[in-house]
């Protein structure tokens, strides 16, 4: 019986390490792709709603035909002289876990449930903002990145007129393909809508 054991869990470590070194080489880094995308992982650094870094490295990740969509939305911007930033990309399952655990429970609406795992750690769902091409500053919106408010929201009618449209533009920029749908809860987040993906935990080390 002991053998017998040993030999399965053989068996299914081999598969796991398989599986993980698959999932690894399909997610493609953004800025190979389009190097005037702009990364502002904010989950590396301590402008986070954590107040800490959770991430090793400011790099964002994202399967291959997401990033595409990606791009496609970023050139379309860029005639209308804006660019995309991107907030946050491909998470790791363990920080998705991380959050669960310090939010709150009544602000458990905002993070992903680590039962399931999020779009974000199947490497197809994508956090983004504007930059204004002429100046190079970030555009400002209804609320901040991660903000955990209703001023959050795709239908809030609060903030400014101009922080509306930009919030607005950013949509239509993402959506324009049909390819991405808003998160209706916060204005920087957009699924992929084709994501038959894998929920991964590669750290970003072994990227
Ligand atoms: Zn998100």
């Amino acid at each position: 019986m002991e053998k017998n054991a040993a030999v399965a869990i053989v068996a299914i470590c081999c598969v796991a390490a398989i599986a993980v070194f698959a999932q690894s080489n399909s997610l493609v880094e953004v800025v190979q792709l389009d190097p005037t995308i702009r990364i502002d992982l904010r989950y590396a650094t301590d402008r986070n709603f954590m107040g800490k870094p959770v991430y090793s490295d400011a790099r964002a990740f994202l399967q291959q035909p997401v990033a595409d969509a990606v791009v496609s939305a970023h050139r379309w911007l860029k005639k209308q002289g804006y660019g995309l930033i991107i907030y946050d990309a491909y998470r790791p399952w363990s920080v998705t876990k991380l959050f669960w655990d310090i939010v709150p429970p009544e602000k458990r609406s905002y993070v992903a449930d680590p039962a399931t795992g999020s779009r974000h750690n199947r490497g197809c769902a994508v956090d983004v903002g504007l930059y204004d091409l002429a100046t190079g500053k970030e555009i400002a919106m209804p609320s901040p990145y991660d903000e955990l408010t209703e001023r959050a929201s795709i239908h809030y009618r609060g903030g400014t007129a101009v922080q509306r449209a930009h919030r607005d533009l950013l949509r239509r920029a993402m959506e324009r393909e049909g390819k991405f749908r808003v998160f209706a809860g916060e204005w920087w987040h957009y699924n992929f809508r084709n994501c038959n993906y894998p929920v991964l935990d590669i750290p970003f080390s072994s990227l």
